[in-house]
């Protein structure tokens, strides 16, 4: 086996990343994120729908959210450092605040049990748990799924989440 320079291999961690765009065409965009995605993941990818969630908290147009599930070997810090890489390569706009328009916006929901509270890296990611962006499709993905020291089941956040217009994107 080819070993990457720089990258230390360790044992694999589920990882879940939501991935968001609402510039230019984006479902296409969620489509090519989930091919970027399988580059980076170990094994398959285990992928949402792609769903259609209304701009809260800003102008815009709606998004297109979908959440994926993959096993990775190297570190949380080279798992950012890779979404933003992405992020990158498809000319996310410039950032001017937390949740803007945006090309695409790759998060790192969850990486194993652990948690990461860093100025520029905290896991699990921590709005996650109160977007209905994040926990329909994450229900889909893995439905038992529960965030790091958080008693509640997705079924109970999904419950309790901020109301906003989200559905299937259909067309
Ligand atoms: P949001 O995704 O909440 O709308 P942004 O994508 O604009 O916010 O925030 C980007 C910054 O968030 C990056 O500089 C990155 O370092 C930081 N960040 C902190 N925690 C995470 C995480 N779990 N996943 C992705 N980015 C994170
Ligand atoms: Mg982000």
């Amino acid at each position: 086996m080819i070993r990457k320079r720089n990258a230390i291999l360790r044992s694999p961690e589920w990882v879940i990343i939501g991935i968001g765009a609402n510039l230019g065409a984006p479902r296409v965009m969620i489509e090519t994120a989930l091919k970027e995605l399988s580059e980076i993941a170990m094994n398959e990818v285990v992928c949402s729908s792609i769903w259609k969630s209304e701009a809260s908290g800003m102008d815009g147009d709606d998004f297109a959210n979908a959440v994926a599930k993959f096993e990775f070997n190297e570190s949380p810090h080279n798992l950012l450092g890779k979404l933003q890489s992405i992020e990158a390569k498809y000319g996310r706009a410039p950032d001017h605040g937390h949740h803007t328009p945006r090309t695409l916006d790759l998060d790192i929901i969850a990486f194993g049990d652990q948690q990461i509270s860093e100025v520029n890296l905290c896991i699990p990611h921590p709005h996650a748990a109160q977007r209905l962006f994040v926990l329909l499709p994450l229900r889909e993905v893995d439905p038992n799924f529960r965030f790091f020291d958080q008693p509640k089941s997705l079924d109970e956040l999904i419950e309790r989440a901020e109301r906003l217009r989200i559905e299937k994107w259909e067309d």
